[in-house]
């Protein structure tokens, strides 16, 4: 006898967290729809999110640890696994010290309900003197700015679309990514309610986007002279005497400082660099202050390029400057119903944030928010020498294919003496592995974002049970804290990840307040849903373990499968930032310290071709391409060139062309357009899946080329560290 079941969930690939409605049949998902009646997505979702059940089916989808002797991988048993990663990493430890171990941290950790929590206790048990991450190859700019600015890197402000009227977009593409530090599902109909109140949205990049094009106006501007653009845009509200700061007035100080700083940035000083008209900078201004709400709102290209943190930085300076900072329709904090671990203050920057504490080894890079580029992981593994890498942990990353100098990387991560990947696929990066340890996969375990509410548009949220629970295998929390443990040395046999989990989880009740005896007293069960219950109820609606009658719980959830809704963003800047002044920076030295850098800029001829990256809406950086359903169509692994360049470059239309920079080059197929602005080129970013020894089967067949290899290490954003790979030189010619 078939039995039929439907659960609600939350989409966990990105941060739309759209609700889903998902028909099972025994054991198979049989269907996927938007939940029309989810609180916060209300029957919006993308292709994506249809095919969890393909990712949960997918044959190449690891379920059992893999342990590699030379060319061959066995599946072996848990405890097989856990004491091969105990001979390696001791190994490594017996060594060369505890100083050569290290870890990289993926992106998918901060959409994953384990190991976004947990991945703080690991790197806190394992005590490595440093780690690498995806951090520095997305946001990081936006991070050092935060931190500056407001007193907690990921204190980050997010655009109250829904309720704006003049929306400027710069260096995102919500059409494909459905908003990045951004949390509102349907961002494009948002742009369309935007208009039908009389309102206007402007994108500003170089490629005209999907979202360009759903837009009323795209502005092309030059890679990397975002800043400037800004810089002359604030000039011109103080000039035109356009500034005022409205609610936040007297929580604002740095203000003149700002004046002085875009003094000599006027429009038309920047026109030339940015190829925008002083005219057109003049009217977005003063559009931008005449506006009755109005936000600007910078992402990934912005971040991921020269100038990333002064460009980061200005998008709130103008917020600000325009009034439109804390308060609805502008750039506001947003107010989770669980409090994002990442909220809680940092001990190392008790005394307020510094930066190059140390650097690195080999280049000398600076630490920034305890990390260097992640292009400097290679290096380091591949010199010899005191400090030198030898044992490396990767968490749900692929950074052969995600970071650039990827050739190096991929090189470098063959010499490894021991090489543990915590990961679902045998990939780029994980084939290097000695031992690959496997999560669930998303329908095997509960779910309830965690970070990614702090950029919501609304205060809501949805808990999301198991729809095929295992208890018969580690969830990644588990296999976290004993490869933390087996890190910091402990023994196998050792290791109480009961015990770890209850520490954890201590030093977190204590950081509300309560009495962490009292608070352990309500749980007979460890883990992420006793975190989950315990920031909710500690959260602005939390029950306070019955101090609050009807306050929330993790219960409350439990009861309500279409998530609960507590309203939309509200007011909160003087509840949260939380600088030493108490004050929102506006002009933090070290920030101003980076603009004789952009001045010089200025003066710098942009003639030749530039490369910038780009996602398409099937895609989601490299970990989607296994899916059949995602991957039909033409070829979207493309170079993007303008007829211009084409012409000149003698590529044509189905044909290809060899595209080659510092670091190296491809052949790839070229698709002229004239989306893209003259002088730029375009490649898409996560591909590049021909590699030996890959078990992608479906990816494989689509491998497409990897724009990372053309991205060089040494080009990073000087003052946050974060790789440049928006506006690399590159030659193309006929392949
Ligand atoms: S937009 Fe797509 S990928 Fe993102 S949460 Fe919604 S369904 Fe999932």
């Amino acid at each position: 006898m078939t039995t039929s079941t439907v659960h609600y969930r939350t989409c966990p690939l990105c941060e739309a967290m759209c609700g889903l409605e998902i028909q099972v049949q025994d054991d198979e998902v049989r269907r996927i729809r938007a939940d029309r009646e989810d609180v916060w997505s209300r029957g919006f979702l993308c292709p994506k999110g249809t095919t969890l059940g393909h990712l949960h089916h997918d044959p190449d989808r690891l379920r059992e640890p893999m342990v590699r002797d030379g060319d061959r991988w066995s599946a072996v048993g848990w405890d097989a696994a856990f004491a091969r990663c105990e001979e390696l990493l001791h190994g490594v430890r017996d060594t060369a010290g505890p100083g050569a171990l290290t870890a990289y941290i993926g992106n998918p950790v901060a959409h994953n309900f384990s190991l976004g929590r947990y991945v703080g206790l690991f790197m806190g048990v394992a005590g490595f003197p440093m780690i690498y991450s995806a951090g520095t190859v997305d946001q990081w700019p936006k991070n050092v700015a935060c931190a500056l600015m407001y007193g907690n890197m990921w204190l980050i402000p997010a655009p109250d679309i829904a309720r704006t009227d003049y929306w400027l977009v710069m260096g995102g593409n919500p059409q494909a990514s459905q908003g990045s530090l951004l949390a509102c599902p349907d961002v494009l109909g948002e742009i369309d309610r935007i208009r039908e109140r009389g309102g206007k949205t402007v994108v500003i990049d170089p490629r005209r986007t999907g979202t360009a094009d759903r837009a009323d106006e795209w502005v092309p501007i030059v890679p990397g002279t975002d800043a400037a653009l800004l810089l002359a845009i604030a000039h011109v509200l103080f000039e035109d005497g356009l500034v005022d700061l409205g609610d936040v007035a007297e929580l604002v100080v740095g203000v003149d400082a700002v004046r002085a700083a875009c003094r000599d940035f006027t429009p038309e000083a920047v026109a030339e660099t940015c190829r925008i008209d002083a005219a057109t900078i003049r009217r977005l201004a003063h559009e931008l202050a005449g506006a009755r709400r109005a936000v600007v709102y910078g992402r990934i290209g912005l971040c991921n390029q020269e100038f990333g943190t002064l460009a980061s930085w200005l998008v709130d300076v103008v917020n600000v400057l325009t009034g439109n900072f804390d308060r609805p329709g502008g750039m506001m904090f947003g107010k989770p119903i669980a409090w994002p671990l990442a909220s809680l203050p940092n001990p190392q920057w008790a005394n307020g944030y510094q930066f190059g504490r140390w650097r690195s080894r080999v280049r000398g890079a600076p630490e920034v928010l305890g990390q260097v580029p992640v292009s400097c992981l290679a290096e380091e593994i591949a010199t010899p020498g005191e400090g030198q890498i030898r044992g490396l942990v990767t968490i749900a990353g692929n950074p052969v294919i995600s970071a650039p100098d990827a050739s190096r990387l991929d090189a470098a991560l063959g010499g490894l003496d021991a090489m543990i990947s915590v990961d679902n696929y045998l990939n780029e990066t994980t084939r290097h592995a000695h031992v690959i340890l496997p999560g669930l996969s998303a329908l095997e375990q509960p779910h309830y974002d965690e970070l990614i509410w702090s950029w919501a548009s609304r205060s809501a949220g949805n808990y999301s049970p198991a729809i095929f629970p295992r208890l018969d295998r580690p969830h990644e929390w588990e296999i976290l804290a004993r490869l933390g443990g087996l890190c910091a040395g402990m023994r196998n046999d050792d290791i109480d990840v009961g015990a770890l989990d209850d520490g954890f989880c201590t030093a977190l009740i204590e950081a509300t307040g309560l009495t962490p005896e009292v608070v352990l007293g309500h749980y007979d069960h460890g883990g992420p849903e006793r975190l989950l219950d315990l920031t909710i109820r500690t959260g602005p609606w939390g029950d306070r373990y019955g101090a609050v009658p009807d306050g929330l719980t993790l219960e409350s959830f439990r009861a309500e499968p279409h998530g609960i809704d507590r309203g939309p963003m509200v007011p909160r800047a003087r509840e949260v930032v939380c600088t030493r002044s108490g004050k929102i920076e506006l002009a933090p030295d070290y920030i101003l310290g980076d603009l004789p850098r952009l001045r010089s800029r200025l003066g710098r001829a942009s003639d030749g071709l530039v490369l910038i990256s780009r996602r398409h809406l099937r895609s989601n950086n490299s970990w989607m391409h296994n899916v059949q359903v995602l991957m039909k169509g033409k070829d979207r692994c493309t170079l993007l060139i303008h007829p211009d360049d084409a012409a000149r470059a003698g590529v044509a239309h189905g044909g290809v062309a060899r595209i080659s920079s510092e670091a190296g080059a491809l052949d790839v197929p070229v698709e002229v357009t004239d989306e893209m602005m003259p002088g730029v080129v375009s490649l898409p970013h996560g591909w590049g899946h021909d590699l030996d020894g890959v078990q992608l089967s479906v990816a494989r067949e689509h491998a497409g080329v990897n724009n990372n290899r053309l991205a060089p290490g040494h080009l990073v954003d000087e003052i946050s560290g974060n790789a440049v790979v928006n506006g690399i030189p590159v030659e193309v010619v006929p392949a």
